[in-house]
Order: structure tokens, then C-alpha cells, then sequence
């Protein structure tokens, strides 16, 4: 492998990401962080496997009770947790963790009249006040409107500058123990905003990751195609692979990510010159958020169900819950995300209707069809 980068060393609990450390693969808890048990068992479960940090949702102070007590069963793990739209959370958790992610992207939503500057220089108190690293981790399908309206032609560029902008924020506060993540479905993408990240600021170190890759083992080819390319030009310090597995198979994430960085190192790499020419399955990893558990069986349904379509170049976007789900399906040719009793179907971006669990599947089919038709 040639590694040309390296980047400055920063410490997440007891691993050191970055500088000449060995990559680190991370993963994500898909339990309920509110059902203590279950949780417990899947930090144990994936640190078991191999994961050098396990991140964990929390959205309210429930889950923020329950996470004390998780922490206080998983000593000696190194946890990251996940800000959605309330970064405010991050005080309540921070104690709690060694990592805290937020996305640009989700900063604006509340107290609209606070500055991003002022609120990333209040992220950056509550992470030093409790040794906390923290990962900047912008994503394709939630970027921050400011960039969108700058760059509205270039999601790349605009996903690149917002992940700049604040590396200055943070560095004006005069706090550099972060991780930058530029994450999208698209591995192609993946490499394009992460390479121009690289280049940019070569001394920040990067967690790799394609979100929503979907179930094995095309979710394994897409993370593969863009990690490899990366990881042989020595651009990325923590991985995770997103794959859509039952929580007991969990675990699995964690190994394809480990033998993703041996056969790098080994110079062994894949070639699969049609793959993504066809019909293109994406559905998330599920989290904590999953309101749903029949979520990860009908991402399997789904990908049953058009097989039928394989030669057609058609997206359809599986996702878990009402958070993510709208803005994450926007860009699929068919989008479908859960609700606790319905799943919504769209196609782009006009909603089709919200469905059971079983009936969505014959409205699917539908809707392919007619897409087919349209498109012959
Ligand atoms: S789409 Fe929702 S359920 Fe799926 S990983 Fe993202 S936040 Fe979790």
C-alpha cells in the first residue's frame, strides 16, 4: 500500500486515530439505546469483533439515562455518540463518551438566531470540559443550506467547503482533536469528496464511510470500491461499513471492514467493471431510530422484489425511520421510508402514499413497472 498522507494524531478515549496508527474500524449500534440489555450486548458484540469505537444514537434525556448506564456495563469501550438535530444533547452526553459526531448539516435547526460559529465554539467547550474527541461528519443527503446555495451545482464542492468551514471554526477555538467524515451512498462520490478533502487539508485525519450501502453482498462491493481506492493512497484513518443486517449479524460490519484493510495492504483489490449499471438498491444501516423492526425484512423484500429489474438503471432508497428517511430518498428514483405502522412510498420526490409493511410491496412493483414503461 503507498501511503502518501500523514496526518496529525488525535486521541478518541484510549485509540490514537491518525499520524502512523493503524486504521481503526468502527461501528453502530442498531438496538434500541433505551433497551439497556440489548445494547450492552451489541457494544460487546462488535467491540468483540474488531470495533475500535462503537456510536451510539441519542435523540432525548431518556436515551441519555439509559447511555450512563451503558457506559457504566461497557467500561473499557471506547464509545462515540450521535447529535441529530438537537446538538444541544451534547452536553448531556458528552460525560458520557469519547466521541461526539454532529453533522453541519443539522445545525440550523434550532435556535435559528445563534450563529454556527457560536454554536461549534459551544460544541467545542462541552468536548474539551469532558475529554471528548469530535467528528465532523457532513453527509451528501443533509447539507447545510448556506453551502447548497453556494455551490448549487456542486454537492461535492459544497459538501467539501462546508467540511472546511468547519475545521476553521473549530481550529479558531483553537480545538484540533477532530475527524472529518464525507460520507454518500455513492462510492464514487465517496472518493471524489474525500480525495478533495485529503488534498486540502492533508493533516486532518478521516473516518471513511458510504452510507447506506445496503444489504451484502452488493453493500460490500460498493464500501470496497470506494475504500480501497482510498485507503491505497493513504486517505483515511477510521472506517465503517454500513450494511443492512439483522442486529444479531452485526457484528459482520466490523469483519468486512477488517478484511477490506488487509486486502489493501496485501495490494489484493476487486474488479467489477459493470457494477452500478444496473438497478441500484440502497437502504441504511438502521440505528437506534428504526421505529420498526420489520425495517431490515422489508429492505430484504425490497431487494427480492426488483430483482426481477437487475438490467435497469433504477435507484430505489430503503430507509428506517421519519429523521433521515425524507431528505436521505431524495435523489432515488423510487424512495421508501418507515413509520411505526406505514411505510411512505415516493417516486423523486412526489409521494406516491403511506402503506402497511406488506401492502407497499404490490405499489412498488407498480411504480417500477411504470418507470420501466416510461423510460422503454
Ligand atoms: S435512516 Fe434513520 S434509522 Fe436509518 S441509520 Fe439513518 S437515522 Fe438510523
Amino acid at each position: 500500500m503507498s501511503v502518501s498522507r500523514r496526518t496529525r494524531t488525535i486521541a478518541i478515549g484510549r485509540r490514537a486515530i491518525g499520524g502512523g496508527a493503524p486504521v481503526v474500524v468502527q461501528s453502530m449500534c442498531a438496538t434500541k439505546t433505551r433497551d439497556v440489555d440489548a445494547t450492552v450486548a451489541q457494544v460487546r458484540q462488535l467491540a468483540g469483533a474488531g470495533a475500535g469505537v462503537v456510536r451510539i444514537a441519542v435523540d432525548n434525556e431518556k436515551e441519555v439515562a439509559a447511555l450512563k448506564e451503558i457506559r457504566r456495563q461497557t467500561n473499557g469501550v471506547t464509545l462515540s455518540v450521535d447529535l441529530q438535530e438537537n446538538y444541544r444533547v451534547a452536553a448531556s452526553v458528552a460525560p458520557w463518551v469519547d466521541k461526539i459526531r454532529y453533522n453541519p448539516g443539522h445545525l440550523h435547526h434550532i435556535e435559528r438566531s445563534r450563529s454556527i460559529a457560536s454554536k461549534v465554539g459551544w460544541l467545542v467547550d462541552v468536548a474539551r470540559d469532558n475529554d471528548c474527541a469530535v467528528r465532523i461528519g457532513v453527509n451528501c443527503g443533509s447539507v447545510a443550506p448556506e453551502f447548497l446555495e453556494r455551490h448549487p451545482h456542486d454537492q461535492l464542492e459544497a459538501i467539501v467547503q462546508s467540511a472546511l468551514h468547519h475545521c476553521d471554526l473549530m481550529e479558531r477555538c483553537g480545538f484540533d482533536r477532530f475527524v472529518v467524515s464525507l460520507k454518500d451512498s455513492d462510492p464514487e462520490k465517496v472518493v471524489a469528496a474525500n480525495a478533495r478533502f485529503a488534498e486540502a487539508r492533508p493533516d486532518v485525519p478521516i473516518h471513511l464511510g458510504v452510507t447506506e450501502a445496503g444489504m451484502p453482498p452488493e453493500g460490500i462491493t460498493k464500501t470496497r470500491l470506494a475504500f480501497e481506492k482510498l485507503l491505497a493512497r493513504g486517505v483515511g484513518d477510521t472506517i465503517r461499513v454500513s450494511l443492512t443486517l439483522p442486529n444479531e449479524r452485526k457484528h459482520e460490519e466490523v469483519e468486512v471492514g477488517h478484511r477490506i484493510i488487509e486486502d489493501v495492504a496485501a495490494g489484493r483489490f476487486i474488479s467489477v467493471p459493470d457494477f452500478g449499471k444496473g438497478l441500484n438498491i440502497i437502504s441504511c444501516p438502521s440505528c437506534s431510530r428504526v421505529e420498526n423492526e420489520s425495517f431490515v425484512e422489508l429492505a430484504q423484500r425490497v431487494k427480492d422484489l426488483a430483482r426481477y429489474a437487475a438490467a435497469h438503471r433504477i435507484t430505489i432508497a430503503v430507509m428506517g425511520c421519519r429523521v433521515n428517511g425524507p431528505g436521505e430518498t431524495d435523489d432515488a428514483d423510487l424512495g421508501l421510508w418507515c413509520g411505526p405502522t406505514t411505510v411512505n412510498l415516493k417516486k423523486k420526490d412526489v409521494k406516491v402514499g403511506s402503506f402497511g409493511y406488506t401492502d407497499v410491496l404490490p405499489k412498488l412493483r407498480e411504480e417500477i413497472d411504470r418507470l420501466i414503461a416510461e423510460r422503454a
